[in-house]
């Protein structure tokens, strides 16, 4: 995907096809669901998901319907695998579902809680508000119960169903096994009373604890654990059961009467579980199921939301690089049928795109029409909070960049007072407020977090408290009369920016050095680097008064 925002073609219209979709169900209230399994950080791609989800229901208030959202966290799993992060023994925990396995941090009732909270603790920063349900409790209710039961009732149905979509590729041999196996296959496993787990096995060879048989008379279900080989025929209400995913997804569906679901491409591929929840819920349930939005994955840095390998690019990660807005931006702007490759490297660039488009927005900054019927559209779905009556001013983020790495050489004051005066020069700021104070500071923030981890060797700055013997000994004598000359200019007057460049070719004229030259000792001197930022603005953010003791401190 390309990041431009003039070159890109803004697909706005598909959050107006999906809601026209969904409205369609014409019901009372309209639920829209989300859905994870939290088996370890949560990739910010699945925040895609959420956003989609939050604008179908803002579109819906929007029009005057009634309209929820859910964050259905399926923390009954079992484990099958561990992220390499994770300390726990994969040999001890396997088949316990998420919500029985221990926080190794200490902090949430359980693993599956830990994970889950480290996405959910972001949602008001991406402006999502979904009810939480988690699926562990959403089991142990009689409504879940009783769906449970149906889906046992109707377990020669479900055969033909899981038969018709699982077996749907599979060569003849294939298909024939396959058959044969699902003869005696039953849609649940049983949650061991001996040894908590679901199933046996890891990864690739996983034995479920799966119901053996059920007895509509009595509701009994029996089983044998492939774990401890425990078996017991004993009555539903009893025990602590799990319908098998493909039958699960659609018995929430119907539990919490979901009128829409968004879905990454894994599952809502062609004939894929999505597909078999659907069926399910015709078939099983006797009504429509959800309206299907299939969406497609968000990359970052060319890596996919692959969240069993290695480092795992996490929303919160985001707010501490970047605006949560951009991201709902990125997330909007795009078709659901496109994937969205983000490039860390490139967080300035695309901050300052969304600074712009929210100037548009605000009517500061002109442009053509069409990009401002965008803007009335895509800004306020973009926005995390309710929109301000008026524009709030943004601190260039490139600028904060470099002033955020001077902040502990000057000082926060002055870095502030130096943002203030950059905004001033933009924008017509007549005080400046708490809002602005607040924002200058999550921006400088942001940006020291941004340049230190994904900044480019050229963007990065460091300055030492003295300048090193090794950097004065190179220092001749016409670097001396230059900086001299320099010295002098400095302390008469202030000087903007741009003045101050001149300056600085002036004096080497002067002299009679090379500007590359002059250029090169006050980059040396400043920072030990042969070259920097623009070297005017520079020596304005640290400020004249320190630059020219910098100066003297080498004379
Ligand atoms: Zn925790
Ligand atoms: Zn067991």
């Amino acid at each position: 995907m390309s990041n431009e925002i003039q070159e890109d073609e803004f697909n706005i219209h598909w959050i107006r096809d999906v809601v026209d979709e969904v409205l369609a169900r014409d019901v009372d209230e309209y639920v829209l669901s989300t859905g994870k399994s939290p088996s370890g950080s949560i990739h910010i791609g699945f925040v895609r998901e959420l956003i989609t989800s939050n604008v179908i229901k803002r579109e819906l208030k929007d029009l005057g319907k009634k309209a929820r959202s859910l964050f259905v966290v399926d923390d009954y799993d079992p484990v099958r695998a561990f992220p390499p992060s994770v300390s726990l023994s994969l040999d001890e925990w396997v088949g316990i579902p998420y919500c029985d396995v221990p926080d190794e941090f200490g902090c949430c009732d359980s693993f599956g809680s830990h994970w889950a909270n480290e996405l959910i603790e972001t949602f008001p920063d991406f402006g999502l508000d979904p009810e939480i349900v988690w699926t562990s409790k959403l089991y142990q209710t009689p409504e879940m119960r009783d769906a449970v039961r149906i889906c046992l009732k109707e377990t020669e149905t479900l055969r033909e169903i899981m038969i018709k979509y699982v077996a749907s590729d599979f060569n003849d041999a294939q298909r024939t096994k396959y058959i044969k196996a699902m003869e005696d296959w039953y849609p649940a496993s049983i949650l061991c009373p001996e040894c908590g787990k679901f199933q046996a096995g890891a990864k690739g060879s996983i034995k479920p604890n799966r119901v053996t048989g059920y007895d509509i008379e009595t509701d009994h279900v029996s089983f044998k654990c492939p774990g401890c080989g425990h078996e017991a025929s004993v009555p539903l209400d009893k025990v602590k059961v799990k319908l098998t995913w493909r039958i699960d997804w659609p018995t929430k569906w119907y539990v919490l009467n979901v009128t829409c679901e968004p879905a990454g491409k894994d599952h809502s591929v062609k004939g894929g579980s999505y597909d078999t929840g659907l069926e399910v819920s015709r078939r099983v349930f006797d009504w429509a199921g959800p309206v299907k939005v299939p969406y497609e994955w968000v990359m970052i840095g060319g890596r996919d939301m692959g969240t069993s390998t290695g480092i795992v690019f996490s929303p919160k990660v985001w707010t501490e690089i970047a605006p949560p807005e951009l991201y709902r931006f990125l997330m909007l702007k795009t078709d659901l049928q496109r994937t969205i490759n983000i490039q860390p490297e490139r967080v300035p660039d695309l901050v300052d795109q969304y600074d712009r488009f929210e100037r548009v927005y605000y009517e500061v900054e002109e442009t053509t029409s069409d990009e401002k019927e965008l803007a009335k559209l895509l800004y306020p779905l973009s926005e995390s909070n309710p929109v301000r009556n008026e524009y709030l001013p943004k601190l260039p983020f490139k600028f904060a960049v470099t002033i955020s790495q001077l902040e502990e050489v000057i000082g926060t004051e002055p870095v502030i007072a130096k943002s203030i005066e950059v905004m001033h020069k933009q924008y017509d700021i007549e005080s400046v407020s708490d809002d602005i104070l607040a924002h200058i500071r999550k921006r400088l923030d942001r940006a020291l977090k941004w340049v230190t981890n994904f900044g480019s060797k050229r963007e990065k700055i460091a300055v030492p408290v003295e300048v090193p013997e090794s950097i004065i000994s190179t220092i001749t004598d016409d670097d001396r009369k230059f900086l001299t000359l320099l010295l002098k200019t400095l302390r008469k007057s202030s000087l903007e920016d741009e003045e101050l460049q001149t300056e600085i070719f002036e004096s080497a004229r002067e002299v009679g050095i090379k500007t590359k030259r002059a250029f090169t000792v006050l980059y040396r001197i400043l920072i030990s680097s042969k070259s920097g930022p623009r070297i005017g603005p520079f020596l304005n953010m640290l400020g004249t008064d320190w630059v020219a003791k910098r100066i003297e401190s080498v004379l």
